[in-house]
């Protein structure tokens, strides 16, 4: 173990290009901290193989590995094309409608049954990322006539987006449902849940997990405009945040997506959720061995503007350069985090939901003392994570050490800004905490005997909740 640099953390998704074993113990060692194993791609007995690999790499390395599982949601495709693509010319009619079947350059088809009663006339219809754009100019019993706006070649199961339609299907699909019950039932760390429009969707979602007897966190995807109005709400409830900027920059005005992921980062850190920036971020490197400077740029940028992970989607996942993708995101976020290690820093103090305020009190405590005396570290001894995540949301220039018995929290904690996480024996004795700090700590070469650190931890270690100490301590052989 080395006491790296405070660092944003990197989430690599896996798929075809990166399922074997031997890519991804390259990935780990290109300093993959979470893998995302997507439901939008493939079967849950793949997903069930390649979990098992990172279990077992994980393991052979004593590393905390982090899986994210990332259910797909109510996303909406064509079905497939006559002949696999078609055509759309701008200026032509098409028609738009559900059920099974087959879409043609004249009639295309999509996966979701109430298009034609939730869209209205004049509202837009975008089709591949928004690359092709059709307008509804008509709407009859079983269809949506169109105009093409721009034109382009569509190709079977693209994405389609109604970016102003309001949509009365449930967030949750039986597809998800499923895909939430092997996620609990195989021990994933992290559940992202796509589309969501208000905190119903994600209650929704929590009640199912409640009722497998789970409280997995989950990850809301900020990707539709509607959870933006309900950002607080969102907030409040949420296991983490990823500003999703595929699917929020077709949307919304993709020139407002810079922005939008500026405020997220920024009101996650203030509450302490760990917040994610994804998709395209080396996007070239799907193809090219080198990315473009505008892409390493927004890669530097959101670790700048201090998000606990930056994430690699197709790049990883389906890309011909995983390895090299995950390596240039080592190298961008490392170099960024050197240039704010030289940055004046300040911790903050805002105001956080009642149930965190001691945690809280005592993370800004021990946040404030390791700026102002510049200790080695700052250790937190937690059960459950929270009291790390509230000290990382000071976002330190020094690692934050999260200890902790429980092997889930020691992998969740992995997705942390700055926190280096540390599995340990419990112990129910307080006057033991510091002791063992102590030789945890030296054993493990984050410190050496004399250094100055802060502890975080409890009078009653092993009960959640009950963080009442900050301690400035020498650390002693
Ligand atoms: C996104 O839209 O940016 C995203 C992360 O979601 P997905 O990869 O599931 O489309």
């Amino acid at each position: 173990m080395s006491l790296a640099l405070a660092r944003t953390k990197i989430v690599a998704t896996l798929g075809p290009a990166s399922s074997t074993r031997e890519v991804i113990a390259r990935l780990m060692d290109a300093g993959a901290d979470v893998f995302r194993l997507n439901f939008s791609h493939g079967d849950l007995e793949t997903h069930g193989r390649t979990l098992a690999v990172i279990r077992e790499l994980a393991a052979e390395r004593s590393e905390p590995i982090a899986v994210l599982g990332d259910l797909c949601g109510p996303k909406i495709r064509l079905t497939e094309l006559v002949g696999d693509s078609a055509l759309l010319a701008a200026g032509a009619a098409v028609a738009l409608t559900r059920g099974p079947g087959p879409s043609a350059a004249e009639r295309l088809r999509v996966s979701y049954d109430r298009i034609v009663e939730d869209v209205q006339v004049g509202q837009r219809v975008f089709i591949d990322d928004g690359l092709v754009r059709l307008v509804v100019r008509e709407r009859r019993q079983d269809e949506l006539i169109c105009e093409v706006v721009v034109g382009g070649v569509v190709r079977s199961r693209k994405g389609v987006n109604l970016p102003d339609s309001r949509l009365s299907t449930p967030a949750l699909t039986e597809k998800d449902r499923v895909d939430a019950t092997w996620a609990v039932r195989s021990g994933l760390d992290y559940l992202a849940l796509s589309f969501v429009r208000q905190p119903d969707d994600l209650y929704e979602l929590k009640r199912l997990l409640k009722s497998l007897g789970s409280s997995l966190p989950v990850v809301v995807k900020i990707e539709k405009t509607e959870a933006l109005d309900h950002l607080s709400e969102l907030l409040d409830h949420a296991g983490g945040v990823m500003v999703a900027r595929g699917d929020l920059g077709v949307e919304t005005d993709v020139w407002r997506v810079p922005l939008i992921q500026k405020e997220i980062v920024q009101r996650c850190r203030r509450q302490g959720v760990p917040v994610i920036v994804a998709t395209q971020m080396l996007q070239s490197m799907m193809d090219n061995p080198m990315p473009t400077r505008a892409e390493v740029s927004d890669v530097a940028n959101a670790v700048l503007d201090q998000a606990d992970a930056v994430m690699l989607s197709g790049e990883t996942a389906a890309g011909r350069y995983p390895v090299e993708a995950v390596e240039m995101m080592s190298h961008v976020v490392s170099a960024a985090a050197e240039y704010l290690d030289k940055q004046p820093r300040h911790s903050r103090r805002d105001d956080l939901p009642y149930y965190f305020r001691t945690p809280a009190a005592l993370a800004h405590a021990a946040a404030r003392a390791a700026l102002d005396l510049s200790v080695r570290l700052v250790a937190v001894w937690s059960a459950t994570g929270t009291t790390v995540r509230l000290v990382a949301r000071h976002r330190l220039p020094m690692p934050v050490v999260g200890l902790t018995h429980d092997e889930r929290t020691w992998r969740r904690m992995n997705l942390l800004y700055g926190v280096v996480p540390v599995r340990t024996e419990p112990t129910e004795n307080p006057a033991e905490l510091i002791s063992r700090v102590d030789s945890i700590l030296m054993r493990s070469g984050l410190v050496v005997e004399g250094d100055q650190i802060v502890v975080v931890g409890s009078t009653a270690p092993l009960s959640p909740g009950e963080t009442n100490v900050v301690l400035v301590h020498r650390v002693e052989a």
